[in-house]
């Protein structure tokens, strides 16, 4: 091997160094992006209601913690709380539920 070819071998390697770096850099870019806009949709959604927007109450209710909405009277569930109440007996949790609206 000359010592030209062993310098040019060098240089792509450095440039092959700079073009990876360059690479790495941009994806951990996009991964911060990505979780500062998470972030920033938690933050904007974060206990509002998804169909109208306005404030949801957190109750509690035969030991579930369920969120309604002050204006729609939607009812959300956080995960696993379907299957919370969903075991309970009938005229438990759902009659409490319409209850509250009526
Ligand atoms: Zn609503």
């Amino acid at each position: 091997m000359s010592p030209q070819k062993a310098s040019e071998n060098e240089e792509e390697y450095f440039a092959r160094q700079v073009i990876e770096k360059k690479k790495k850099d941009a994806a951990e870019q996009d991964a911060a992006m990505a979780e500062a806009d998470q972030q920033q949709l938690r933050e904007l959604h974060y206990m509002h209601c998804p169909k109208c927007g306005h404030d949801l109450v957190e109750i509690e209710l035969l030991g579930t913690k369920i969120d309604t909405c002050t204006q729609c009277q939607g009812i959300w569930l956080d995960a696993g709380e379907l299957e919370q109440v969903s075991g309970q007996s009938e005229g438990g949790f759902f009659s409490s539920i319409s209850r509250l609206f009526t």
